[in-house]
């Protein structure tokens, strides 16, 4: 069997950053908080716990007061309460998404009503609606709304295709649009290489947390296509799934370790 590993795929820039700047923060032996997993990578996150980068639901349960912001951002309200308080904060908020935050902050300064593409429960999103300051809602397609000015602001992650889908739902609801197209370099080029990979092989394997709302979105494009299993780690592959597969694709999130992708590739080889 012929293994297809994508070239886009994996750690993008924005989380290598953040793990950069929280591994710094912890280099003198003391702790520090992330709300939330600092990546959407379950066995990650639990091998940065033991070097004392902690997941947090709340500011109660910080210990020390140093919190690292995710490179999802945060909501700007969450943000004042925490200087207000005197926290440390590392802003590992990534470049590319507080460039969403300021265009929505831009919008609204300029008497736009926002409309937010992207899943209502990611952090990213929740961030975004709070720079709106309460003009903003998040897309879906049974939106009825009749505004003279609409500003656009998609998810980083976010598919183009369904970016385009929700643009053109949107146009005939306004007069005057403003979009600003934040959707991710890294995003594009990985879901680009996702479908070239589902299209010419097999099967396809996608590697990443289940958690991680960007990996589930390579998965679906792959199967769109081919055969495709979201897995988290190599143990879950099953020699039942390769029947018949001559060449398998591989690709992985962008909060996916390298080692995670290696470990999926040794497998495949042990296998067949
Ligand atoms: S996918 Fe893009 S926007 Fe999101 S964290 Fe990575 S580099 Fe930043």
């Amino acid at each position: 069997m012929k293994i297809y590993k994508a070239r886009h795929g994996g750690f993008c820039f924005g989380v290598k950053r953040a793990i950069r700047l929280a591994l710094d923060a912890v280099k003198n032996g003391e702790s520090i908080y992330s709300f939330g997993p600092l990546i959407h990578n379950r066995l990650a996150v639990d091998e940065l716990q033991k070097k004392g980068i902690i997941t947090v639901k709340g500011i109660r349960e910080i210990k020390n007061k140093r919190v690292i912001i995710r490179s999802h951002g945060i909501n700007p309200e969450i943000l004042k309460q925490l200087q207000k308080k005197g926290f440390e904060i590392i802003d590992a908020t990534c470049p590319r998404v507080r460039r969403a935050q300021r265009f929505v902050e831009k919008l609204i300064d300029e008497g736009y009503f926002v409309i937010i593409i992207g899943e209502k429960d990611h952090p990213e999103i929740k961030g975004l609606l709070g720079y709106a300051r309460g003009e903003a809602i998040i897309f879906n397609e049974t939106l009825k709304i009749k505004k003279y000015k609409l500003g656009i602001v998609p998810q980083t992650t976010l598919d183009i295709e369904h970016f385009n889908q929700a643009i053109s739902h949107i146009l005939p609801n306004a007069t005057e649009v403003k979009i600003f197209n934040t959707i991710c370099h890294e995003t594009v080029l990985r879901i680009r290489e996702a479908k070239r990979l589902a299209r010419k092989c097999d099967a396809m394997i996608v590697v990443g947390g289940k958690n991680s709302a960007n990996t589930t979105r390579l998965y679906e494009v792959c199967r769109h296509y081919k055969p495709s299993y979201h897995i988290e780690s190599a143990k879950e592959i099953s020699k039942t799934w390769f029947k018949d597969v001559k060449t398998v694709g591989i690709t992985a999130g962008a909060s996916t370790p390298k080692k995670q992708v290696d470990q999926v590739v040794k497998r495949l080889k042990k296998l067949f």
